[in-house]
């Protein structure tokens, strides 16, 4: 799937109208996150659609910090966010823009509504404020305090500004309308006390501007043509119309809705992954089994997939949930294309040749990929003792059992085929050692040439390998939709989300395996060096997903 075999979505069409018919001059976009944790693949639709579109019509699109809130606001939240901007592969307009950045405008905007008598200062207690609020079926009631003059509202607000009030006592609210149907037009907060320090502006302001009327200000700012939100904030637009109507704003931004993306089996919202982190069922933001995208990274995605996946559940105006198989299906194909084959054996059994010379090592030639020539052939060490799986053996089987049994044959991947003459035990009677006898004229030769072995099985070198330990990760949730109605999501947490293998052995060439970057283990999945774990000499491989694809199945059903 391709954006040119695909038809347009709505903000396309949209775009292409306004560039058409002169409405804008340049699409100016924005990815504007609230520095409070840590982007996830929800985002990844967002940063896509903003970065995509500004490409896709000759744009720009501005990276913005939303940072009006001090309380939950960090600077590592700030460095992990432009790192996976980056990776996901897009560029951001000049310098990261902070919304703080432009508090001095705001704060002076403000008091432009102050002089038109368009806001004053309120004395409501939040509680108060509340209940003068109204509910979606009654309208509210006007405040005691909202026919204040000019002068008086300009000297509460300048005070508040200075620190004279307590956080809680007042409060500057825009004066629009208490019966609006629409309760985001009842008289919102456009400014409140928080005497706290923030992340970008130290302890100059101890008021801070509402999201509400921060975000559309910043998109005049910085020339924004067509803000593009999620839908929870369709309700929102008519304020933010009603702020750049009413302000000597330089540009006339618009805001435009999209449905954001849900995933079952997944939870995506910072807070509740902050949960996650903070309560110790993931290692940090960045565990690969986090939804994040520094998580997903850690695990072996690939930024392609998350590009290839957000261009297959497309954009629309309608909330629905989207198979988590899909975006596994995205994971796969990328890195079936992509990723050079190795060998790993995750549960080793010994196996002696008994007609090989002791002390030999030969160095047999393996493709890195079935068919990308471009990706270098490996060196495979071959010796008198190998590991192949537990699993791959057995003393007895049926026909179905394409593998080593007692008596027959077997193919070695990329090598010789062997034939299983005897068992070794321990005292507990279970399988310690196989004795084989290896047919060395066998070589690249397939059943054309005689050679019949009934299955083919991995191996590495008992001699010449990579100790290393194997992390198999599941879904971090066992229920589809773990956070819908009100339900503790950490309730469905899948207690099996991870299985630690120690003693793997993998061929030799990945004591070089790149941090993060796939390779297929043949027969067992896809697998990458973790970042964090391990060591030179023993590294840890996250499996990122297995081989197994059952949505693209599902789908050709
Ligand atoms: P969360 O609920 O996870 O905190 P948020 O919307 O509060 O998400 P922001 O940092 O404010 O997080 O989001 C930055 C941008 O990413 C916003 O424009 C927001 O609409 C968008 N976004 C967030 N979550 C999703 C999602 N699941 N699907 C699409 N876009 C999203
Ligand atoms: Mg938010």
């Amino acid at each position: 799937m391709t954006s040119e075999s695909k038809p347009a979505h709505f903000l396309q069409n949209i775009i292409r109208e306004d560039l058409a018919e002169g409405r804008v001059d340049q699409l100016t976009t924005r990815f504007p996150p609230e520095p409070n944790g840590y982007l996830h693949i929800g985002h990844a639709k967002s940063i896509c659609l903003n970065f995509g579109l500004a490409k896709e019509f000759g744009g720009q699109c501005n990276l913005r910090f939303d940072d009006t809130n001090p309380a939950k606001e960090e600077e590592e939240y700030v460095d992990a966010i432009k790192r996976d901007v980056s990776w996901l592969g897009f560029d951001w307009a000049g310098d990261a823009r902070y919304t703080s950045d432009y508090f001095d405008q705001l704060h002076q905007w403000a008091i432009s509504l102050i002089e038109q008598g368009k806001a004053y200062v309120c004395d409501l207690s939040p509680e108060e404020a509340r209940e003068y609020r109204g509910t979606l079926k009654a309208p509210g009631k006007n405040s005691p305090h909202r026919d204040r003059s000019v002068e008086e509202n300009l000297d509460l607000f300048a005070r508040m500004t200075a620190g004279e009030f307590d956080e809680g006592s007042c409060s500057l609210r825009a004066k629009i309308d208490m019966a609006a149907p629409n309760i985001n037009l009842r008289d919102p907060i456009i400014y409140r006390i928080k005497k706290m320090a923030h992340h970008q502006t130290g302890d100059k302001w101890c008021v801070y501007p509402s999201y509400d009327f921060a975000h559309g200000q910043s998109d005049a700012i910085e020339g924004i043509s067509h803000s593009i939100c999620t839908l929870e904030f369709e309700d929102h637009k008519p304020l933010y119309d009603w702020f750049i109507e009413n302000l000597p704003v330089p540009a006339r931004p618009r805001q435009y809705e999209f449905a954001r993306l849900q995933l079952n089996y997944t939870v995506v919202s910072k807070r509740k992954l902050k949960q996650l982190v903070d309560e110790g069922f993931v290692d940090g933001w960045d565990d690969p089994r986090m939804p994040t995208l520094s998580g997903l990274r850690r695990r072996g995605v690939t930024p392609a997939a998350i590009r290839q996946f957000c261009e297959m559940i497309g954009v629309t105006r309608s909330d629905s949930t989207v198979d988590v198989g899909m975006l596994e299906y995205a994971i796969r194909d990328d890195l079936d294309k992509n990723a050079p084959r190795a060998m790993c054996v995750m549960a080793p059994l010994k196996v002696t040749l008994t007609n090989y010379p002791e002390g030999q090592q030969e160095m047999l030639s393996a493709p890195g990929h079935p068919v990308r020539d471009d990706l270098p052939a490996r060196e495979l060490p071959f010796t008198k003792t190998l590991y192949i799986e537990q699993e791959d053996f057995r003393e007895e089987a049926n026909k179905k059992y394409k593998r080593l049994v007692l008596g027959k044959k077997v193919r070695l991947r990329n090598a010789y085929v062997i034939k299983a003459d005897e068992v070794v035990k321990n005292d507990a009677g279970e399988i310690v050692e196989v004795l084989c006898s290896v047919d060395l004229d066998t070589l690249g030769k397939d059943p054309a040439d005689g050679v019949k072995p009934k299955g083919v099985i991995h191996w590495v070198s008992a001699d010449n390998n990579v100790d290393c330990e194997v992390r198999l990760y599941d879904r971090l949730f066992n229920e589809e939709a773990p956070d819908a109605g009100g339900k503790n999501f950490l309730e469905s947490v899948n207690p099996d989300n991870l299985q630690i293998l120690s003693g793997c052995k993998a061929e030799i060439g990945l004591a070089q395996a790149e941090a993060e970057k796939g390779y297929q283990f043949e027969r067992n999945g896809y697998f990458c060096r973790d970042s964090k774990y391990g060591s030179a000499e023993k590294p840890v491989f996250n499996r990122t997903i297995g081989l197994r694809d059952s949505w693209a199945k599902e789908q050709s059903k």
